[in-house]
């Protein structure tokens, strides 16, 4: 018989990690949804194309993305990220700006797994289309920074840059491809390759190799316009303001193609250098009218769910919890009581388990254990009989035999 396991780069997620999944959304949805950001739920296919128009030079978009023509011939693709679906649904719905969504789900990337690198990741991120207001950009990174911190994170770093206007830009990928080129003997072959494609992305090589000539290439912050030095100021400034540590890296351009002004990485202390981007983000323009609407200025950030998980492991903060009935039923007259009173109790607004399968007195306590009840509902033949119940505390303290008519109002009394 033919065993399947998971793909490569794909993971089943169980009980207790799953739930603490779960409340690591909520925890995100808490902190985004009182700053007025409403949740946007994409699908988790899109027409290849609303994310070519990511950047046709990003490994994202060229090698890693899951592709077919379905059966309406249709080219599609499994999202990489979610920044693009969101942009496109800004100009199929076009709702009032500022628009101010959040979103939380799964992305897919081919990509080599290995540690905080799977095929399929998720990531909880914000995006605000329609305001070019720099403390914008401030409340995005604030909100980001308030959630890793609300985990319990203590060794995330914060990295900013300004990439400028985009004629600033093109300006400096001139005088990079410029500075490259002159050295490009001394280049790995891959950022040669690179060179050809994006100069700027060259700077994103983590390859030592490289690191020598990157390290005396010409830097964005030369080539900032007034309005945009400005621009960065009013962050930097604002940042200082909310007492927000973070260290200006003029090296970081990020992957995707289109942003503009304000980028930021929230970096993992714990992690290897390769991985240690625990979400990024910043501000963009263009991606909106790529997509056929009209110029909006967007920004805002992803956090890979994933990755900041292991540093929750690694800082020991954020753990799994073991989830918890509040009553354990146990009947030892053939389980129809406790279908019964499992039943009546849930609906009351308990939460209740139960064992199947008839077992003995004993094995049903231990259920009753494990489940991490508070109380036990015993039924036995004599219960039965007189139409009673025994109520014992789980951890401590006498049962007691109450009617099987006073079993919701006990429970209100001797549940915390
Ligand atoms: P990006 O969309 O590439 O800017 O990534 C934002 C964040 O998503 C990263 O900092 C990671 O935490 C996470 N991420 C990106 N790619 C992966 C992946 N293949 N596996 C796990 N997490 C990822």
């Amino acid at each position: 018989m033919a065993e399947f396991k998971t793909s490569p780069g794909m993971r089943d997620i169980l009980d207790p990690e799953s739930g603490r999944w779960r409340r690591f959304v909520a925890r995100f949805e808490q902190v985004v949804e009182s700053a007025g950001y409403r949740q946007v739920i994409p699908p988790l296919l899109e027409d290849i194309g609303v994310f070519q128009r990511v950047g046709e030079a990003t490994d994202v978009v060229t090698k890693e993305m899951y592709d077919f023509v379905d059966k309406g011939e249709r080219h599609v693709a499994l999202r990489p990220e979610q920044t693009a679906s969101v942009c496109r649904a800004f100009v199929q719905h076009r709702p009032t700006v500022p628009w101010k969504a959040w979103y939380a789900g799964p992305n897919f990337r081919y990509e080599k797994p290995q540690r905080g690198r799977f095929r399929q990741f998720d990531q909880v991120g914000i995006e605000v289309l329609g305001a070019t207001d720099p403390f914008l950009d401030v409340e995005v990174i604030a909100l980001g920074w308030s959630f890793l911190e609300s985990l319990g994170l203590r060794e995330v770093s914060l990295q900013l840059n300004s990439l400028g206007e985009p004629a600033d830009r093109e300006r400096f990928v001139a005088a990079l491809a410029e500075y490259f080129e002159r050295h490009s003997s001394s280049l790995t072959s891959e950022s040669r390759a690179t060179l050809a494609k994006n100069p700027l992305r060259v700077l994103d090589s983590k390859r030592p190799e490289d690191a020598a000539i990157i390290a005396d290439a010409p830097r964005i912050a030369s080539f900032h316009s007034v309005e945009a030095a400005a621009h960065f100021s009013t962050v930097r400034d604002g940042l200082e303001r909310l007492g927000i540590p973070f260290a200006v890296n003029d090296r970081l351009v990020r992957g995707l193609d289109y942003y503009r002004h304000t980028t930021f990485e929230y970096v993992g202390g714990t992690l290897d250098s390769a991985q240690n981007a625990l979400g990024g983000g910043g501000r963009y323009d263009g991606l909106v009218a790529d997509l056929g609407g009209p110029a909006t200025a967007g920004v805002g950030f992803a956090i890979g769910l994933d990755r900041t998980l292991l540093a929750c492991d690694d800082e020991a903060v954020f753990a799994p919890v073991a989830a918890s009935v509040q009553v354990f039923v146990i009947d030892t007259t053939g389980g129809a009581e406790a279908l019964a009173l499992t039943h009546e109790i849930r609906r009351a607004g308990y939460s209740a388990d139960r064992a199947f399968e008839a077992r003995s007195m004993k094995s049903q306590m231990k259920a009753a254990d494990r489940s991490g009840a508070e109380i036990a509902l015993i039924v036995g033949p004599d219960e039965l009989g007189s139409g009673t119940v025994v109520v014992r505390p789980m951890r401590g303290g006498d049962q007691v035999t109450v009617p099987r008519s006073d079993i919701l109002p006990t429970l209100q009394k001797v549940l915390s």
